[in-house]
């Protein structure tokens, strides 16, 4: 697995400046984020790590162009999101990032392989060439006897390890997974975080991972600590 929709060898895959998330609860205002400076560098493996409510989830969806910031900037392999309009930005989130979510997002009346392939047919890709592609993937996380059930015949740890393939199934320049193994017991979530650490170095993606578990995210490159709003670098 190699060349990914990378920009160059030395542009972040994402970088955000001055990020800036406020949200209206109530007549309160809530700050969430206040100022994030971040690069991801390709081929790196970023842990962030914070409490329930300190703001990952909302940082992943600014990243992943999801969501609009407050104030503050964020660029996609060198292209700043808020100058593109939305077809422009869905083409690029498209073809530059993969996402995983804590709950597998699988749709329930597809098999395992039309899951995976999804994102190459709605890039355009022929269903044979995305089919080819989707099962590549799905051997490399060990899936190669699933292909054909749906995500309700399969086992937590199995719907994940499909979600993961999913997300790389474009090559991608970073993939974005918020809690990927939250809904996982120890065991199977260890796994999940195994194969994400291998496939990111066979495959040069970078990954930014979020969770609240600091045993796992120690197994990452650079792990980051949300708090208050602000990123903190704590190793
Ligand atoms: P985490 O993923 O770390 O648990 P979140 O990013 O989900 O944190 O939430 C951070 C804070 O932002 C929380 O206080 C949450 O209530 C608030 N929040 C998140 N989304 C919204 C929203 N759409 N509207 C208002 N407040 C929100
Ligand atoms: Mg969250």
């Amino acid at each position: 697995m190699s060349d990914t929709a990378t920009g160059s060898p030395t542009t972040p895959a994402i970088r955000c400046e001055g990020l800036t998330k406020r949200y209206r609860q109530g007549d309160l205002d809530v700050d969430v984020l206040m100022g994030i400076d971040l690069a991801i560098a390709p081929r790196e493996q970023i842990a962030i790590v914070g409490v329930s409510g300190s703001g990952k989830s909302t940082l992943l969806h600014l990243l992943g162009g999801l969501d609009e910031p407050t104030a503050g900037r964020v660029s996609v392999i060198g292209r700043d999101m808020s100058k593109l309009g939305p077809a422009a930005r869905g083409r690029l989130r498209n073809h530059a990032l993969g996402f995983v979510y804590q709950f597998h997002h699988l749709l329930p009346e597809l098999t395992c392989l039309e899951n995976v392939a999804l994102p190459l047919t709605i890039g355009g890709q022929a269903t044979r060439v995305a089919a080819k592609e989707a099962e590549r993937l799905l051997e490399r996380v060990g899936l190669e006897h699933r292909l054909r059930h749906k995500p309700g015949e399969m086992s937590g740890g199995e719907r994940q390890r499909a979600a993961v393939a999913r997300a790389l199934v474009t090559r991608p320049s970073c993939v974005l997974a918020d809690e990927p193994t939250g809904n996982l017991d120890e065991r199977t979530a260890a796994r999940v975080w195994d194969l994400i650490a291998e496939l990111n170095r066979e495959s040069g993606t970078s990954f930014l991972v979020a969770t609240h578990d600091h045993a796992l995210a120690g197994r990452m490159d650079r792990v980051l600590t949300l708090t208050d709003g602000r990123v903190d670098e704590s190793t």
